[in-house]
């Protein structure tokens, strides 16, 4: 039976499940708060130098997912693309993530990587239990040096707090190389949409059952009518925020247009304490098959989220964990609304993932539809 569902956001999430259960033969409506399609993928135009800006911070859509991957290039061109990048320490300039030639530049050698594997391991700092926090995780994984230069003051300017109270999971992710591979990305796709990432969304929600209401915030009224609602939007303002606000991270950007060439690359972390901002884009290198004579970046600073900012990262420490708790059990009270996406979810999700989940979710939608079965909160746990 035709449905008809309202979906919350016309960002990555709420594009793919729109275009998902259209697709299905269901009627969807589609609402963003926001003047433009896209999320925080939005690029846009700058008009001042004709480059394309990644208006929310840098995109680069990257994955091992094969089904993902093909889905994104039905919408649009994605041109090939390899993300590197660079950060300034004390003065220098070297390659990240972290590899054998940022290592041999740091250390003033010229190690092969078998000896650069030993040398760090006798630097690493050995302690006589499980690291229990960031700074003890890259200690152990870095020693002293390598931690103080690369991690120690980015990772304070980008969470606002010590890396001591940031938990040791975070830098298991981060690489630590022994070759000279200095591709950002292990993944098996990489690459750019040659018009950015907006056109793309809009051609995902171009479809006869969807249609688009831009400028409209969604208050919960203008549920009634709907047989059920996919929510993209925060989780707790779901609630009002009336047991508080999920903790975040926004950024502020200061853009400076430059003549020619800024920085020479896409991405410059400046990893030291007393520089404070994190890094600086420049947009242009996004689209290398484009030619600009100026160029435009934005130098990039993160700050607590405020009431009014864009909710950028989730924090996702004990406090906000413990409020999470309580709007998730709230959230599995309510029926007709299925919170999804990164910021109904609370939780950082990179393109492809926010991609795969939304198609998974569609699927769950439609089976649940089918076998008579109601529709759960969450179609992944937060
Ligand atoms: C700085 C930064 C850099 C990133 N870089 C990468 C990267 O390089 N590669 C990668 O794969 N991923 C990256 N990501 C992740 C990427 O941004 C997300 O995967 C993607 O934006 C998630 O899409 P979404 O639709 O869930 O959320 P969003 O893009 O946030 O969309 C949610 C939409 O809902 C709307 N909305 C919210 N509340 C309401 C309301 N009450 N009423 C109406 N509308 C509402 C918002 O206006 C927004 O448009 C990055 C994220 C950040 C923060």
């Amino acid at each position: 039976m035709r449905k008809s569902l309202l979906m919350v956001g016309a960002g990555l999430s709420g594009a793919v499940l729109a275009r998902q259960l259209a697709e299905a033969g269901h009627d969807v409506t589609v609402l963003d708060t926001r003047s433009h399609v896209g999320g925080n993928c939005h690029t846009q135009r700058d008009p001042e130098t004709g480059v394309l800006v990644h208006v929310y911070g840098p995109h680069i859509f990257h994955t091992d997912d094969a089904e993902v991957w093909d889905y994104i290039n039905r919408f649009g061109r994605i041109r090939p693309y390899t993300h590197r990048v660079k950060t300034t320490s004390g003065g220098r300039v070297y390659t990240l993530p972290m590899n054998l030639h940022s290592i041999n530049q740091f250390f003033d050698a010229a190690m092969p990587p078998a000896e650069a594997r030993a040398f760090v391991a006798a630097k690493a700092v050995t302690l006589p239990y499980t690291p229990r926090n960031f700074e003890e995780q890259a200690l152990s994984m870095l020693g002293h040096e390598l931690y103080e230069a690369f991690f120690k003051g980015y990772t304070a300017k980008q969470w606002g707090c010590e890396p001591t109270e940031l938990p040791a999971a975070i830098l298991k992710r981060l690489p630590l190389r022994f070759t000279y591979d200095d591709n950002y990305f292990f993944h098996t796709y990489q690459g750019m949409p040659e018009d950015g990432y907006t056109p793309i969304i809009a051609a995902m929600l171009d479809h006869p059952c969807i249609s688009l209401s831009l400028n409209t915030q969604f208050d919960r009224p203008l549920a009634q009518g709907f047989d059920h609602v996919f929510y993209s939007g925060p989780l707790d303002s779901w609630f009002g925020q009336d047991a508080g606000a999920l903790g975040y991270r926004t950024l502020d950007f200061a853009r400076l247009v430059h003549d020619g060439d800024y920085q020479g690359c896409a991405v410059m972390n400046y990893a030291d304490a007393e520089i404070p901002y994190t890094r600086v884009t420049e947009h242009k290198y996004f689209a290398p098959w484009e030619h600009h004579a100026r160029s435009v970046c934005y130098r990039e600073t993160s700050r607590a989220c405020g009431p009014g900012d864009i909710p950028y990262y989730p924090i996702r420490l004990a406090k906000d964990k413990a409020l999470l708790t309580d709007y998730i059990a709230r959230a599995h009270c309510e029926t007709g609304v299925t919170f999804v996406g990164r910021l109904g979810t609370y939780r950082y999700l990179d393109m492809d993932v926010t991609i795969r989940e939304a198609l998974d979710c569609a699927a769950l939608y439609l089976e649940s539809l089918a076998h008579d079965r109601p529709m759960p909160a969450f179609a992944v746990a937060p």
